[in-house]
């Protein structure tokens, strides 16, 4: 049987195994890597997207409170004069 180094830990692994160039723990390790960062992907994209959003959406509702604000008193001020 043909021998060759995993290309991970270096270990001599046979060259047959259906794991290609890593021997069966290192293929292990790197599926169960990739499946956790399948996992994680779609929810850091979208948690960044959130928190960059954030102080946008924040300064936009202080921003139509102001507005509010400002309708409503003047609003006011003006039923108060008549
Ligand atoms: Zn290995």
């Amino acid at each position: 049987m043909e021998k060759q180094q995993c290309a991970r830990c270096g270990k001599q692994i046979e060259v047959d195994t259906s794991s290609g160039d890593y021997c069966s723990e290192c293929a292990a390790k790197i599926r169960s890597e990739l499946a956790l960062s399948f996992q994680l992907k779609p929810v850091l994209p979208w948690l960044r997207k959130r928190s960059a959003r954030l102080p946008f959406v924040t300064l936009a509702l202080v921003v139509l409170n102001v507005a509010v604000y400002l309708f409503i008193s003047q609003s006011l001020s003006a039923v108060l004069e008549m």
